[in-house]
């Protein structure tokens, strides 16, 4: 099998001693696996900067979606009423997941290319005391924007509402101090800047509101009161847990660790994404996010001026040669995306904008001697 790397942000590219964990066929209620699900949680919680007597970590099975899913409709109750901060896909999928369960619901809809605003977000609070939720993106995957939860969070508080913030493509490869930006839930997946594999969610909740949340979940499987409540006693996942995930997700919380922790990985992710935009500069290719927001995980591009390739050429050139990209999700222009988060470092980078060079030339030629035939 011809393998590549991925630079896609999650799944992403794993260490080959995270993916070896897998080999192990781990019963699931014996106590050594129960005592993995616990040291995970208790790391997830010193990664957040909280203290387990205020916050807890609840995992879910299922990808990231299950786990904001899973939040929206515990915790939101039916006289409770959510504010929905929206600037790319993924903001627009919690509208979305409101929708479905009948969580009233308002969306406050800011342009891709622009991070929610505190100020405005403040205005309607006060305008509207029926809100007792705010819930938004942090590193928008749509665009490889880094909004900026501290700010929103210092004003959801001052207002006294509750904060869930959809984490997923940032919690571990940038810091959030969770309770000192005022976040109440806070949601993040296996196989982001952790760097595991795909099959579970995480959840790291303020215990008090998760405690006030009984009762009130729409949907079974998703009840995350009830998972919370099974896994608190022993570590026993409720349902099958996906064993093989879970041991691999033990290792990369290590190797995050030896790496030097989160302020590491963060260097090194920042270190790629700079890189990234400075060779594609070169090339006269530009990002779509201006240098004041783009966040560190994965960068959208506009396509080169005058080009006339597809998106499939480019990426089966470039997957051929060892590496696969994203297609752009941005609504308004012709995009592609590039992501730098997992088992990746400036090697990749410059050699994949090498054969960014390469392709860009090879095609013009080809261009050019088409036009001359
Ligand atoms: C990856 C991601 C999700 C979850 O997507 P799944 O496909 O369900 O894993 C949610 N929000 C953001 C910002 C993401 O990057």
């Amino acid at each position: 099998m011809k393998s590549y790397k991925l630079l896609t942000p999650g799944p992403l590219t794993t260490t080959d001693t995270v993916k070896q964990e897998m080999l192990f066929d781990h019963c699931t209620w014996d106590d050594d696996y129960k005592q993995i699900t616990q040291e995970i949680r208790r790391g997830l919680l010193k990664l957040a900067h909280v203290s387990p007597e205020e916050y807890t970590v609840v995992l879910m099975q299922g990808s990231g979606t299950f786990g904001v899913e899973s939040v929206l409709t515990s915790v939101i109750g039916t006289g409770d009423e959510l504010l929905i901060c929206a600037n790319g896909a993924y903001g627009e999928r919690m509208a979305d997941i409101a929708e479905h369960a009948g969580i009233k619901h308002h969306v406050y809809n800011e342009h891709y290319n622009k991070v929610p605003n505190a100020q405005k977000i403040g205005e309607m609070l006060d305008a509207d005391p029926a809100i007792t939720h705010v819930s938004m993106v942090h590193s928008e995957t749509t665009s490889g924007i880094l909004n900026d939860i501290e700010a929103v969070g210092k004003v959801v508080k001052e207002k006294g509402r509750v904060f869930i913030v959809d984490a997923m493509s940032s919690f571990g490869g940038v810091d959030i101090p969770v309770k000192d930006w005022g976040i109440d839930f806070i949601i993040s997946s296996a196989n982001k800047c952790i760097q595991g594999v795909p099959g579970f969610s995480f959840i790291i909740a303020r215990k008090d509101l998760l405690e006030a949340s009984r009762g009130k979940a729409r949907s079974l499987s998703l009840d995350l009161y009830d998972q919370w409540k099974t896994m608190e006693k022993d570590g026993k996942w409720r349902f099958t847990s996906p064993t093989h995930v879970v041991l691999a997700f033990a290792q990369a919380m290590k190797e995050l660790e030896e790496e030097g922790g989160i302020e590491a990985r963060n260097r090194r992710y920042t270190e790629n994404n700079r890189l990234l935009i400075e060779k594609m500069g070169e090339m006269g290719i530009r990002p779509y996010i201006d240098s004041a927001h783009q966040g560190p995980i994965i960068t959208t591009f506009f396509y080169p001026e005058e080009c006339h390739f597809t998106f499939t050429q480019m990426y089966n050139y470039i997957k051929d040669r060892g590496y696969a990209i994203y297609p752009g999700k941005v609504t308004e222009a012709e995009t592609f995306r590039i992501g730098n988060i997992g088992e990746i470092y400036p090697e990749d980078i410059e050699k994949v904008c090498s054969l960014m060079r390469e392709f860009l030339e090879k095609y013009n030629h080809e261009e050019k001697g088409g036009a001359q035939a």
